[in-house]
């Protein structure tokens, strides 16, 4: 059996309550269902909650975008992932705007990492490069520092249950938005897995789930999610269009009767 293929709509700090359950209802009226995708959605820790009892869970799954490490305590302004466990089948981990804004370390992440893990949250952990350390010849490097410090407390009946998402910090929307050539999100996808078969073997490098996110759009979203080792999309800006999503959840759909055939 084929894995599902994830398509993972972020819409980092926008939509108030009353939007966010427009938008909601939008999709329930425009992506089709499909078996083959899993569509989940991840808004603003405000608006969870009452999109929680909104959404039909069948056709979509729930994600937060950032969560704390610690179960509870003292840490103000704070809602951890024990807190969502409810509420959310996943969590956004490590994003780049957490990285570059909020100054989160690879330590700061694998904490958060576990955290997920140990809440019974699937982490979406977030990878990739800036342009700068692309530029100095670094990506790798950053990516495998990165990778090998978040998961450094997993076992590996642990990878089965987390989800990689390579994001060039270069080519998300809100830095510098350039279109990442398929051939570079292949090369880099492959990298991942390779790590993660040296780290927890090849069943595991199989198994896991990897997506790529940077400016995808319904336009390009068959570019990379026909590559190899692709299994879905991490979407941002197009996602807070009801119209580009649900075609991005089309085509997802589609490239997987394709890959199924194959
Ligand atoms: C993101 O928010 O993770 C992202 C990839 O954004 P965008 O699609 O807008 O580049």
């Amino acid at each position: 059996m084929h894995k599902k293929s994830l398509i993972v709509a972020n819409w980092k700090m926008h939509l108030n309550t009353h939007q966010a359950s427009t938008l909601v209802h939008r999709l329930h009226e425009h992506i089709q269902h499909h078996r083959d995708v899993e569509v989940v959605l991840a808004p603003s820790m405000l608006t969870l909650q009452p999109i929680s009892v909104e959404v039909d869970r069948r056709r979509f799954r729930l994600s937060a975008q950032d969560a704390y490490p610690k179960d509870e305590g003292v840490y103000t302004g704070e809602v951890s992932f024990a807190m969502l466990g409810d509420l959310v089948h996943y969590c956004i981990v490590g994003h780049s705007a957490r990285r570059l804004y909020f100054e989160e370390s690879n330590d700061l992440i694998r904490d958060k990492v576990s955290a997920a893990v140990r809440n019974e949250i699937v982490p979406i952990l977030c990878v990739g490069e800036t342009k700068t350390e692309r530029e100095n010849g670094e990506g790798r490097a950053v990516v495998h520092a990165q990778l090998t410090t978040a998961l450094m407390n997993l076992t590996s009946a642990d990878i089965e249950n987390i989800v990689i998402a390579y994001e060039p910090v270069w080519a998300i929307s809100t830095f510098d938005g350039i279109i990442a050539k398929p051939s570079e999100v292949q090369e880099m996808i492959t990298y991942i897995r390779r790590q993660i078969a040296d780290l927890y073997g090849p069943k595991a490098a199989q198994d896991l789930r990897v997506l790529y996110g940077g400016s995808v759009n319904e336009h390009d979203a068959r570019d990379y999610l026909s590559l190899d080792g692709v299994d879905g999309a991490l979407v941002g800006a197009a996602s807070l269009n009801y119209k580009q999503f649900s075609e991005i959840v089309a085509v997802a759909h589609n490239v997987q009767v394709e890959k199924a055939s194959r």
